[in-house]
């Protein structure tokens, strides 16, 4: 009751004149509704009027409606993609059409420790040019490790240099940052400890923000990195996102289950652990991520490290700026072209990216499917790209059509409100966004239309721009931004801040 007095009040100054509010409404008749909770579709009408959902239920449009009659398709909440890698891409293509394409409505921005800074002009920039989307950003540890330490960040940082980042956390939460973000894994994040994470983590908490990590190793050595991200969890009191969930070496295969027995363990203390998955069997990274040891030019280290993720036919080369020719194939492939062992490849190929300041990007495929269907029947685990504009990766433009044409239509895996629900409300909880991610009275009108008999990705590692089929038209803070396979050209989105407090 409250809630609804509230929202009256926050529509009233919009609509001075019932005639004109009238006018500007849009109701969807006919679609079954996903709501975004998980519960089962049911039919009713939806009235949009300014950026809000205005009505649901079986009412009557009146004359000045504008009916939209959606027999045959679902309507869902706008889909939220918590871990989105298109900060460049947006300000090259704020009309994000592969996003969008997708069904998605909002993209946080900031991912695996890697940050735009500063937070403050860069929300004033993207508040003064918006998106399509809605936009939000989350600080990264690395960025903000790299400020703090220059080039010398090879060695564990000393208590000054620690309280230097502290504050630095503290300024961009200020600044409208929703979160931390950590890549763990990654060269400039490997040398900290977990207090200098813990430290920068209180800190985001205490401004309502929340952890986002990729943790320390995804590989054999994984279980361990779990256990320090729940100490991050426990110790900081910060709520948890684990980005892109994964057992990613061919020892750690099939051990699914009992890594979800210990997150399950640490939700059960008190900890507040939510993840998410991409829909694939492969990953996409750095060359150099492929070494744990970072050994690049040792040919024990590279043979080992090279049979734990399935061999040299598991690792294609995405994209190489020294070499571009070299995109597209296999290690194995190219060992062969140049007459040398897949070892000596992968070293010369970490050589050639150091002379050049650069890094070869490739994809690795080393996890197995029944790893990625345990985790992705687990209520805390949402869809989550970690692609994005330009991405080389097919997940860039086809994670979520992907859900639910192959894991929710073909496979069965999950049901379709369910999977709604991991790509609306769940990160919407983990964003603390009361006003999106489920279809509500006073809600944003952020909203997707799709047919659930065509839905289903395009995009392949071949060829990862392909836009998928099925999302029939996506509204952004009640405005259309995709229509019948096109962007309408429309920007209407928002930049938003812990709570989900629109700028
Ligand atoms: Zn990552």
């Amino acid at each position: 009751m409250r809630r609804q007095l509230s929202l009256a009040f926050l529509l009233l100054p919009l609509c001075p004149l019932p005639a004109l509010c009238q006018q500007q409404s849009t109701v969807i008749i006919n679609a079954q509704l996903a709501d975004g909770t998980g519960a089962p579709l049911r039919h009713v009408n939806l009235r949009i009027t300014g950026s809000r959902i205005a009505k649901i239920g079986n009412f009557k449009p009146a004359k000045s409606d504008k009916v939209l009659d959606a027999k045959g398709f679902i309507l869902a909440p706008g889909f939220i993609d918590i871990h989105n890698h298109s900060t460049e891409g947006l300000d090259a293509d704020p009309l994000a059409e592969s996003q969008i394409a997708q069904g998605l409505t909002s993209l946080i921005l900031g991912a695996d420790g890697d940050s735009p800074w500063p937070i403050a002009p860069w929300i004033e920039a993207h508040r003064k040019n918006p998106a399509s989307v809605n936009v939000a950003v989350i600080a990264g540890h690395a960025t903000i490790r790299e400020l703090v330490m220059g080039k010398d960040f090879r060695r564990v940082a000393t208590p000054e240099e620690i309280s230097k980042m502290v504050s630095l956390t503290a300024h961009a939460m200020h600044e409208g940052a929703i979160g931390l973000s950590s890549g763990l894994e990654y060269d400039l994040a490997s040398y900290s400890n977990t207090d200098e994470v813990i430290a920068m983590a209180a800190e985001a908490a205490k401004s309502g923000g929340f952890y986002m990590t990729h943790i320390r190793d995804e590989g054999n050595k994984s279980f361990e990195a779990l256990k320090e991200e729940i100490e991050v969890g426990k110790r900081a009191h910060i709520p948890i996102e684990h980005s892109h969930i994964k057992l990613g070496t061919v020892g750690v295969w099939h051990k699914a289950p009992e890594y979800i027995a210990i997150i399950n363990d640490a939700r059960k203390h008190g900890v507040d652990f939510l993840a998410d998955c991409y829909p694939y069997e492969a990953w996409h990274s750095g060359i150099k991520v492929l070494m744990p040891d970072k050994q690049y030019q040792n040919p024990a280290s590279v043979e080992k490290a090279i049979a734990d993720n399935g061999g040299p036919e598991s690792v294609t080369i995405a994209e190489f700026k020294p070499n571009p020719s070299y995109a597209g194939h296999t290690l194995g492939e190219l060992a062969k072209i140049n007459n040398i062992s897949y070892v000596e490849m992968y070293s010369r190929i970490v050589r050639e990216g150091d002379a050049a300041n650069t890094e070869a990007s490739i994809i690795g495929h080393s996890m197995i499917e029944e790893d990625v269907k345990a985790f992705y029947q687990q209520p805390w685990v949402m869809v989550a790209s970690d692609g994005g504009i330009g991405s080389e990766h097919p997940r860039g433009a086809g994670t979520f059509p992907r859900v639910l044409g192959l894991y929710v239509r073909e496979k069965k895996w999950i049901t379709l409100p369910e999977a709604i629900r991991k790509m609306t409300s769940l990160p919407a909880k983990r964003l603390n966004w009361k006003d999106r991610g489920t279809l509500k009275v006073g809600n944003y009108a952020d909203l997707v239309l799709f047919n659930p008999d065509t839905i289903l990705d395009r995009a392949t590692f071949e060829k990862p721009f392909e836009l998928p089929t099925g999302i029939e038209k996506v509204f952004v803070n009640g405005t259309l931004v995709w229509d019948t396979g096109k962007a309408t050209g429309a920007k209407p989105g928002s930049v938003l801040t812990v709570s989900g407090k629109t700028l």
